[in-house]
């Protein structure tokens, strides 16, 4: 995996796994540097956009991967949790979304999580156990403690774990056990062999233009416009993420979590090491409010998080 030069014009040769969002973005770039990067996309299903590419089909797709889009639009037609009691498992986006969608038709939702404060504001018919499940029984859950539970139906929403185990171990990309992406320097590029770069490591980001600037700062390392620092030093700067986010509270399972200031931290640091140009303060904000926005009201039809439609004419 050295860096790949086509020899007869020189231009660095990329290949582009994937044209979801992030490798839209990536093609989207090196096409206008067509002196500089001869390319790739691949691409295994017959359409391009990845998870954005919205199907009405459930269960696995032609590869038998599990399909994500249309799970949301089953929640919100959940006709078959009508009356039901229905225990929601997990405490990330998707499990406080389908709780709400569901306690519409429900009885009660229980929704389970791990999270150290309960959500706030949220549809009467939602009770929130900060609890793990110990097992589950014929006819519900055993929480952790022994409380037992009676449930209609249960929904995992427990996320999602990396795996690269498709990539060779020479690739030096390991996973730990707390679900850490071991050898990854700014959550973007293998520090052993920095011509490859993985994306979406990075989660509870805004997608769209953080991808954009990890793209720029990639093929900038790529040209040789931007020199990486050693290993070492990639490494010390992996060690010193951790022991801030130590001190922040958060366990190495969070690691690739941009949560509170984290994800526009990381953007300002991409930004300065790539020296290209950093969200703008509109952006910035936008991002501020719409988090209070969402933590103040999560559920109200009429509450600024629901009703404001915000209209992004730059993020440049
Ligand atoms: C259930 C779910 C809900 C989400 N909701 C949101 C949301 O509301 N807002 C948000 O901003 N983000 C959301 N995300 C995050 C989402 O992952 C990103 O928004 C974005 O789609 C990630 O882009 P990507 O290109 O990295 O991955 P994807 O969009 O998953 O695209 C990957 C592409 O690579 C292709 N591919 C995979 N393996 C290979 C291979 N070996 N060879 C060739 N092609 C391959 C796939 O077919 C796919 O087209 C959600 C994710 C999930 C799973």
């Amino acid at each position: 995996m050295h860096k790949m030069s086509d020899k007869k014009c020189q231009r660095t040769r990329v290949c582009v796994i994937g044209a979801g969002a992030a490798g839209l973005c990536a093609a989207r770039h090196l096409s206008q540097y067509e002196s500089l990067f001869v390319f790739d996309v691949y691409e295994k299903t017959c359409k391009v956009g990845g998870v954005w590419n919205y199907t009405d089909s459930v269960g696995f797709d032609d590869n038998g991967l599990p399909i994500h889009t249309s799970m949301y639009k089953h929640m919100r037609v959940a006709d078959e949790f009508k009356d039901q009691t229905v225990l929601v498992l997990g405490g990330g986006p998707s499990g406080i979304d389908i709780s709400i969608e569901v306690s519409q038709v429900a009885k009660q939702v229980v929704f389970c999580h791990r999270n150290s404060k309960p959500f706030v504001n949220l549809p009467q018919n939602i009770k929130q156990e900060l609890n793990e499940i110990q097992s589950i029984t014929e006819t519900g859950v055993e929480l952790k403690g022994g409380t037992h539970l009676e449930m209609d139906s249960i929904v995992l929403a427990t996320g999602y774990h990396f795996d690269f185990s498709f990539l060779d171990k020479s690739c030096a990309i390991n996973v730990n056990s707390n679900g850490r992406v071991e050898g990854i320097y700014l959550h973007l590029i293998n520090q052993t062999y920095p011509s490859m770069a993985i994306w979406a490591i990075a989660m509870k980001v805004i997608p769209f233009p953080l991808y954009h600037q990890q793209v720029l700062l990639f093929m900038k390392s790529l040209t040789g416009e931007l020199v990486l620092p050693s290993i070492e030093e990639m490494e010390r700067d992996t060690q010193q993420d951790m022991s801030l986010r130590k001190s922040m509270g958060l366990s190495e399972r969070h690691f690739h979590k941009m949560v509170a200031n984290l994800f526009i931290d990381y953007s300002d640091k991409l930004a300065t090491i790539a020296n290209i140009k950093p969200f703008t303060p509109v952006f910035r904000q936008l991002h501020k409010d719409l988090e209070v926005f969402r933590n103040q009201d999560l559920v109200r039809p009429d509450g600024p998080y629901k009703r404001l439609i915000h209209r992004v004419t730059t993020l440049l």
